[in-house]
């Protein structure tokens, strides 16, 4: 188990529930990162008094820098800010900021040798394989907090090398089985609510969509060292099993438990050990039917999308992953409709021109060009 843990999105719902845990654990906070809630983030320095926080607008940063000067804490900003929080005097990082700006701090943590507590998927999906590598080299743990992958993770434990296949769970969210006609006037209000996780905006749109799913496809990938066909998407609408792995001899192995974020994000900071949780228990007695069936590709076109750039590789994924926050983020605003967001990502895929073996340099300056693509028209 951890003592000292760095929170990286602290002010979102991965990051609440990040400092709750430790609170409850006893793991002692050392530095928070923040986009720009400062009121928040004001309230959990004086509650659990870090010695940095860093804030990423840099207007905000000084409004904040004002606001607790009556305390010893320093104060960064921007992205600089953020990677100097990401190694601060911890042992553990728990990186639940939203999007590829964790990528950069995500590397510093590695590199200072910190347990990566992984909760932006973003992170793998752009470049898996130089994280990958980067931590293999560095000899750094990475946990997932996704409940996916913290779920084969949990499974994998001692058998690696026993592994066939992943079977990668999925709700399916709030418009399984409906028409592209029929979601065309989805609103954002509806594409949030999802009916069994409580999670931030940008997640609950990507899981009415399955881009999730999709992101998780190629996060699972990297960090289980896996081929695309290897991983079997499975819907299973009641979130009850949170995914499955099936080992060389056909034997498969589930993990289950209630869907809420903060079984997955406390056993990141305590393994290989586990702690009492105040979580609800399932009770088998109540739950009546778990079902599953196979994905429509037909009518989750995100999902199809995203199995394509994995299989493609390079910077598809990278550019993927960048279209589609911006694409969110213009629907979440309200300037385009629910089915454009898997229109615009696309287009964007078919439009960045590919890079075999891409280096980092490579990656993000796809991702820049997938952004710029998004927003110039
Ligand atoms: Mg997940």
């Amino acid at each position: 188990m951890i003592r000292s843990v760095s929170i990286l999105g602290s002010t979102g719902s991965i990051g609440r529930q990040s400092l709750a845990a430790a609170e409850r654990l006893g793991v002692r906070v050392t530095a928070l990162a923040a986009r720009r809630d400062i009121r928040l983030l004001e309230e959990q320095i004086r509650r659990f008094r870090p010695g940095y926080a860093a804030v990423y607008d840099k207007d905000a940063a000084a409004r904040l820098r004002l606001a607790v000067r009556d305390l010893p804490v320093e104060i960064g900003e921007g992205l600089e800010g953020l990677r100097r929080a990401a190694v601060y005097d911890c042992e553990a990082v728990v990186t639940a900021v939203s999007g590829s700006v964790g990528l950069q701090p995500t590397l510093d943590a590695i590199a200072a040798k910190k347990r990566i507590c992984l909760a932006n998927k973003e992170t793998l999906v752009c470049a898996g394989s130089i994280v990958m590598a980067a931590a293999r080299q560095a000899g750094a743990e990475i946990v997932p907090v996704d409940s996916e992958h913290a779920a084969v993770f949990q499974c994998l434990e001692g058998r690696r090398d026993q592994l066939h296949k992943i079977l990668l769970t999925g709700s399916g969210g709030p418009f399984r089985g409906w028409t592209r006609a029929e979601t065309a006037s989805v609103t954002p209000e509806q594409a949030v609510r999802h009916p069994n996780w409580h999670m931030g905006a940008k997640i609950s749109v990507d899981s009415a969509t399955m881009m999730n799913k999709g992101l998780e496809l190629i996060e699972a990938m990297h960090l289980f060292g896996l081929m695309p066909d290897d991983i079997q998407v499975v819907i299973h609408p009641q979130s009850v099993i949170h995914s499955m792995v099936e080992l060389v001899d056909g034997t498969v192995l589930a993990q289950m438990a209630v869907p809420d974020m903060g079984l997955p994000i406390q056993y990141a900071m305590t393994w290989p050990e586990r702690a009492a949780s105040p979580y609800e228990r399932l009770d088998f007695w109540k739950m009546g039917e778990l079902t599953f069936q196979a994905p429509d590709l037909e009518k989750t076109p995100c999902l199809a999308l995203a199995m394509d750039c994995a299989r493609r590789g390079g910077v598809a994924p990278a550019v993927m992953s960048a279209a589609n926050e911006e694409a969110v983020a213009l629907f979440l605003a309200g300037r385009i409709g629910y089915n454009d967001i898997y229109d615009r990502v696309a287009e964007a895929v078919a439009r960045v021109p590919g890079v075999a073996d891409p280096t980092l340099d490579d990656i993000l300056a796809a991702d820049g060009e997938a952004r710029r693509l998004m927003t110039e028209r």
